[in-house]
């Protein structure tokens, strides 16, 4: 053993909030009783705080990709067609979840790192009407770019026969997300990532243009049939078993959320995310997105060192876990979290931890050139 704390900075699991820990720990409800209702019922009424809508969302016993997949099958039928933006591994998982279900696959593919030009989707959606939904991420995780959420809300809108789904898995609670005045027809959430706790339940929002689309969908359904749930989770209800625990943790999460306001969760992500970037540019490294998200920064490799090496080295000395590339971007990068229950010490030890191993591996930096950076950032703030 040696006295080495882990520290979490993956994009997802993110650190659990402690009152969330507690709540789990407590003894389980029976879901069929009206402890559990009464909780559950707060709970949505509390996401819907944190989802800007009037609309319940529904809450679902899955990992994120459950409820993409509830998205695709509740919206569309095998051979209906969607337009899928690809800029990353994510965008690969719409595009992969369409086609299992026998979808027509538009693809508008990005470079790994852009983002994409909500105007490119008004041309697509002009030139062709059968496109019945675009899929998109709000923020792109394997490669930190985010997307015009705002704006491609307001270009789908004008399509009344087409609905815009987003991946807001990184999203809520680290970028700014009006589901309503944004005209965002669903948007998905998961409980592992800004909601600070354990992976295992999933959100989504669905809009009144949306549900009118699932009620005479004609795909099969079964465990995500979303009318059934939205038929039960309106008395607290759900389906199947849900995670009990999970409800009784995520029920503490809100809370917190609701007194720090989402609002303010946003802003504290942004405030880490512009600090590592200052301290990023600092040490002369390359950011991987273009237009880059509040949730995470992904960093491009120095030049001639290895990827695994840097988080090898600040796992082992440090115990600080950060994430490697996914995809094509596996060993050329790594990521740095600021989404969820991160604070600006977490943020400056980690930037800190990462010059040391950045100067012993031979990358030439000034010691303190990137924390400094940081601080600045941090001062001018205040
Ligand atoms: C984490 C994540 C997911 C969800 O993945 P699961 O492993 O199914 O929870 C989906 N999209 C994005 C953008 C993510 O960051």
């Amino acid at each position: 053993m040696s006295l080495v704390k882990k520290r979490m900075f993956t994009p997802g699991p993110t650190p659990v909030l402690p009152e969330a820990v507690l709540s789990m720990a407590a003894p389980i409800l029976n879901h069929r009783k009206e402890d559990f209702k009464r909780l559950f019922r707060e709970c949505v009424e509390m996401l819907k705080t944190v989802y800007k809508t009037k609309t319940d969302p529904i809450i679902l016993t899955a990992s994120g990709s459950g409820a993409m997949e509830a998205a695709v099958t509740n919206l569309l039928s095998s051979g209906d067609k969607a337009l899928v933006v690809v800029g990353g591994k994510f965008g690969e998982r719409w595009e992969e979840l369409c086609r299992a279900y026998g979808l027509e696959v538009v693809r508008i593919a990005l470079e790994w790192g852009e983002s994409v030009d909500p105007k490119d989707i008004g041309r697509h959606l002009e030139r062709d009407a059968a496109i019945k939904a675009v899929f998109i991420q709000a923020t792109e995780s394997s490669t930190g770019a985010a997307n015009d959420i705002a704006e491609l809300g307001r270009v789908v809108s004008r399509f009344p026969n087409t609905v815009l789904v987003v991946d807001a898995i990184t999203g809520l609670g680290c970028a700014p997300i009006h589901t309503d005045e944004w005209n965002l027809d669903v948007v998905v959430g998961g409980s592992q990532k800004a909601f600070m706790l354990p992976p295992g339940l999933a959100f989504l929002s669905v809009s009144p243009k949306a549900w009118e689309r699932v009620k005479v969908n004609k795909q099969p359904r079964f465990y995500f049939d979303l009318l059934k749930e939205q038929k039960e989770q309106q008395s607290g209800q759900t389906s199947f078993t849900p995670a009990i625990s999970l409800v009784q943790g995520l029920h503490a999460a809100l809370r917190y959320i609701s007194e720090i306001g989402v609002d303010g969760l946003v802003a504290n992500a942004a405030f880490q995310a512009q600090a590592t970037r200052a301290a990023a540019q600092a040490m002369g490294l390359k950011l991987v997105a273009r237009r880059p998200s509040n949730a995470l920064t992904a960093v491009y490799n120095p030049e001639g060192i290895e990827g695994s090496k840097i988080i090898g080295e600040m796992n082992r000395q440090f115990g600080l876990i950060m994430s490697g590339g996914q995809g094509k971007l596996k060993g050329k990068i790594f990521r740095v979290a600021h989404l969820g229950y991160f604070d600006f010490c977490d943020t400056l030890s980690a930037l800190g931890c990462l010059e040391i191993v950045l100067h012993q591996l031979g990358h030439p930096l000034t010691l303190g050139a990137g924390t400094q950076a940081a601080m600045q950032a941090y001062l001018a703030k205040r």
